[in-house]
């Protein structure tokens, strides 16, 4: 087995110990696995300082994306209006989601690389003051945008708003003051900054507004309630889960917290992104995303020239041991690098040199 470095934004490279869990086989219904779902719950609470009293947390079969069709078929009545703020495909996905359960919404874009204009968003509210919700993607993992959810949050505020943030890619990587900013649902998945490995997603919810949900699901398997409820007795999940996959997500809990929480694993990230960012536009690859939006997990790299070949790169990375990401824009030339996951200084100084040593090649191919 070759094991590559994934600079992915998910699933990513993963620790030893992590893997090591899913070695056991366990049983849906047995006390000591119910107690591990009952421990994530818990611990996913603590990481974002949420009192058990006022927020719970509901654990979702499947990927990231089924958990935020879980929490928009589940949450929001025929009669509610739906505001989603979107600069990127996570944000698109909400939209079609949104189209397809057949909620009632407004769509506000802006250009991939550009943050939400808040003074646009404060006319619309209004304008529409039909607006009962607001659905939003903080880190866009499109481009590595990070969305101010801050400014949107005194808007949320001011109109009494439900706010529903998909963190998929920042939770557990970039502290959110979930209580302060008034988000009613945030999102996220085994498989991004908690780094586990795929199979399941979560919410945390503010009780007062999720417990008023019950009935409203137009969907069995993604009935977030009724998730909630089977599992809030015990731990038990509705339906089969995915039972190696939490005990490695437990493990990938401890491991943020021995790491020093959200704070420590954010500075470790911030300045591994920084490092390539800096190493990379030194050999001519600048970022899509100004740097005053770039998020600390994802960087999408504009190629560097004309010429620039990213399969033959892409190949030449991984001969080397990195896996790198295709780029996800359909107007410009993209690639992108995921800097999440067991990723240390020393990774990121050889993927630099890595890369340097392509550019080198490549230059010299020429002469
Ligand atoms: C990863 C991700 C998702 C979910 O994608 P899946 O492929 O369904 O896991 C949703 N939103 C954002 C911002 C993401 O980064």
């Amino acid at each position: 087995m070759t094991s590559y470095k994934l600079l992915t934004p998910g699933p990513l490279t993963t620790s030893d110990m992590v893997k090591a869990q899913m070695l056991e086989d366990r049983c849906t219904w047995d006390d000591d696995y119910k107690e591990m779902t009952q421990q994530i719950r818990a611990r996913l609470l603590n990481i974002a300082r949420l009192s058990p009293d006022a927020y719970t947390s509901v654990l979702m079969q499947g990927s990231g994306s089924f958990v935020v069709e879980s929490v928009l078929t589940s949450t929001i009545r025929d009669t509610d209006h739906l505001l989603v703020i979107s600069n990127g495909a996570y944000g698109e996905r909400i939209a079609q989601m949104a189209e397809r359960i057949g909620l009632s919404y407004t769509h506000y874009t802006t250009a991939y690389n550009t943050p939400l204009v808040i003074e646009e968003i404060a006319l619309l509210l209004q304008a529409e003051p039909h607006i009962t919700h607001i659905a939003m993607v903080h880190c866009e993992t499109t481009t590595g945008i990070l969305n101010p959810i801050e400014a949107v949050a005194a808007l949320v505020k001011a109109h009494n708003l439900v706010f529903i943030v998909d963190a998929m890619s920042s939770f557990g990587g970039v502290p959110i003051d979930v209580a302060g900013l008034g988000i009613d649902y945030l999102i996220s998945s085994a498989n991004k900054c908690i780094q586990g490995v795929p199979g399941f997603g979560f919410v945390i919810a503010k009780k007062q507004v999720f417990l008023q949900t019950e009935g409203i699901a137009r969907s069995v398997s993604l009935d977030l309630y009724d998730q909630w409820k089977t599992m809030d007795l015990d731990g038990k999940w509705r339906f089969t889960s995915p039972t190696h996959v939490v005990a490695a997500f437990l493990q990938a809990l401890y491991e943020l917290e021995q790491e020093g929480g959200v704070a420590a694993r954010y500075a470790r990230y911030a300045e591994n992104n920084r490092y390539i960012r800096e190493k990379l536009a030194v050999l001519g690859f600048h970022s899509y995303i100004d740097e005053t939006w770039q998020s600390p997990i994802i960087t999408a790299f504009l190629h560097p020239n004309e010429a620039f070949d990213f399969t033959a790169f892409y190949h030449y990375m991984k001969s080397h041991g990195f896996v790198l990401y295709p780029g996800k824009l359909t107007d410009v030339d993209t690639f992108r690098i995921g800097n999440i996951g067991e990723i240390y200084a020393a990774d990121v100084q050889s993927l630099c040199t890595t890369i340097e040593n392509y550019m080198g090649v490549i230059a010299h191919d020429k002469n």
